[in-house]
């Protein structure tokens, strides 16, 4: 079973304004897809619909072989939402503690963090470079550290596939450049799949290795390669714009 995620005919309304419409793409194992489009596009509400965070209007959605109403995704998908900054500065919990999250999230009952579960959470933190946060709360962190938090919380089960939304804003270049580095080790070494919603777009292409461009619709789904040459992209885009995603792709 190669493709973990298979979406056909997938349209999601807020109201009755269409935000999504007959979407239909499959991810594959390995695959790690840049998740393009301007502000409002959809990007958000295709993940959190794959989720099933919201409910589609139509259409059907397959994760790791099964129906996604029947499938316990937390097991094995990772996600990192966008709006941590919308975290409360005084919401009580340690950084030991958010982490832990991510474990118990993915347990059946009995749900309790064992010891060997705080083993666990001392390498995610070690393995981000951020054993020294453990105890701190984590209103009292910043951005880019909380960033941190949240990715070692998305990791933390090893999932199959990691869901990250917009996750460079927080960070200065240097963090990002590690973020990046991570993600890259993750997806070569343990075969991660990974979506990565990303405004990022003069990047990307050193990082991922397919590009989605959503408006609503998907107007390109493949490789950085097949968009770079495609002249139909070049029509739709202007060259400017499809030299901006490909010129830094090596
Ligand atoms: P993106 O992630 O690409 O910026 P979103 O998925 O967040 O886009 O938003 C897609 C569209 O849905 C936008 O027009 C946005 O205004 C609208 N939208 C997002 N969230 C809500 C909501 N909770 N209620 C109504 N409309 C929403």
């Amino acid at each position: 079973m190669d493709d973990i995620i298979k979406v056909s005919g997938l349209s999601f309304k807020y109201d009755s304004i269409d935000v999504l419409k007959n979407i239909s793409f499959n991810l594959k194992v390995g695959d790690y897809v840049g998740l393009v489009g301007y502000n409002g596009s959809g990007k958000s509400t295709l993940i959190k619909v794959i989720l099933g965070l919201l409910k589609p209007y139509s259409g059907n959605i397959i994760l790791f072989g099964k129906p996604q109403e029947k499938f316990n995704l937390w097991n094995k998908i990772g996600y990192m939402p966008q709006n941590i900054s919308l975290l409360n500065p005084v919401f009580p919990a340690t950084v030991e503690e958010v982490i832990s999250l991510g474990l118990l999230s993915a347990k059946k009952f009995p749900k309790i963090i064992t010891n060997a579960d705080k083993k666990i959470i001392d390498g995610a933190l070690d393995y981000l470079g951020i054993a020294d946060l453990k105890k701190q709360l984590i209103g009292n962190l910043s951005g880019g550290q909380q960033q941190k938090i949240f990715l070692a919380r998305a990791l933390i089960t090893k999932p199959e596939l990691l869901i990250l939304d917009e996750p460079s804003n927080a960070l200065d270049s240097t963090s990002r450049e590690q973020f990046y580095m991570i993600l890259d080790e993750l997806n070569k070494k343990n075969k991660t799949s990974i979506i990565l919603i990303t405004h990022d777009v003069g990047q990307i292409g050193k990082y991922a290795s397919k590009l989605m461009y959503l408006e609503q619709s998907i107007l390109f789904y493949g490789s950085f390669l097949d968009f770079c040459n495609s002249d139909k992209m070049s029509k739709l885009f202007g060259t400017d714009s499809q030299h901006i995603i490909c010129h830094q792709h090596d």
